[in-house]
């Protein structure tokens, strides 16, 4: 992903919160953000920002590594369902592998992801952590 910075300002807001799609007409909720419900195909929607509170349905490690990115193997990936619905797919950190499972609540926090050379942009984007204390 290398993106140019003005495009990249255009699009911060999307990068810096987890939006879903809610659909006025079934009512059900379904991630990523769209522009017709993946259910009942209605284009009667609306986009919703997600509290990015939620709990590990499967996790898994993966020792893939991408260039540039943080050192950080094995990572913990885990199919997270939010509160409201949907089931996301995002990388756990501030936790020990054996002391994730499922049902774990987790909460959204953004993370540095990786950086350009010197000068160049630094990206940041979502990963989840233990919930410290449920709201
Ligand atoms: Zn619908």
């Amino acid at each position: 992903m290398k993106l140019s910075i003005p495009r990249f300002w255009r699009r911060r807001f999307d990068y810096y919160s987890i939006k879903i799609t809610e659909c006025l007409d079934c009512g059900r909720k379904s991630y990523p953000r769209r522009s017709i419900c993946v259910y009942c195909k209605s284009r009667n929607v609306r986009t919703v920002t997600s509290a990015g509170v939620g709990e590990v349905v499967a996790y898994t490690l993966s020792y893939y590594r991408i260039e540039g990115e943080e050192e950080n193997t094995p990572k913990i990936v885990a199919l997270i369902r939010l509160d409201e619905g949907p089931i996301i797919i995002g990388e756990v950190v501030d936790v020990d592998k054996s002391e994730v499972r499922e049902g774990l609540r987790v909460e959204g926090v953004l993370r540095k992801l990786k950086s350009e050379d010197p000068g160049g942009l630094i990206y940041y984007g979502f990963k989840f952590r233990p919930l410290i204390r449920d709201r």
